[in-house]
């Protein structure tokens, strides 16, 4: 079974990383998105939150599974028994930090490839932190993230 993992923070889950998920179950066996809790960036939603989001967002799509890991993307790959690490492409500003990580991922474990997908130009534009800047001041974030998120969004910026 060719299973592919699709790591990444998350904080939260827009339209353009399920644009990127549905797209990946045409090509593989199993998609496991996989939240990753990486201690050089803040979040503002938990690790448990942000699972919590995914399930209600992505689990009615096929061969979807949803997890988290810390540590080493390589070795939680591993034990997934997976072959490949899914990333999307956004503009050329993208590139350069996915570069590193894809060369270094390849020093740490050759038999793990990274596989990339070019974001659809509809969401070229987005990602979770402009989500939340515009979800701080209020912004209607309807076309860009899926109704729980805008939800939880309201209210994790209601509270603080
Ligand atoms: P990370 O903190 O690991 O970069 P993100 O949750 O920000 O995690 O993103 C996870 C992956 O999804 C990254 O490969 C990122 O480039 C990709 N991604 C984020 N937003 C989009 C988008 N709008 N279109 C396509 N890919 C995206």
């Amino acid at each position: 079974m060719d299973t592919v993992v699709y790591p990444g923070s998350f904080d939260p889950i827009t339209k353009g990383h399920i644009n990127i998920i549905k797209r990946a179950v045409n090509l593989f066996d199993e998609v496991i998105v996989a939240v990753f809790n990486n201690p050089n960036k803040d979040h503002i939603f938990s690790m448990e939150e942000r699972v919590s989001l995914l399930k209600v967002t992505i689990s009615d799509i096929d061969k979807v599974k949803i997890d988290s890991f810390t540590g080493l993307t390589t070795n939680y790959v591993k034990s997934q028994k997976a072959k490949a690490i899914l990333r999307g492409l956004r503009a050329v500003s993208d590139f350069e930090g996915e570069f590193q990580m894809a060369s270094m991922n390849k020093e740490l474990d050759d038999s793990i490839e990274t596989i990339f997908l070019m974001t659809d130009t509809k969401y070229a534009f987005l990602s979770s932190s402009l989500v939340k800047e515009v979800a701080k001041f209020g912004g209607n974030l309807n076309n860009v993230v899926p109704e729980p998120v805008e939800k939880a969004l309201q209210k994790k910026f209601k509270e603080q």
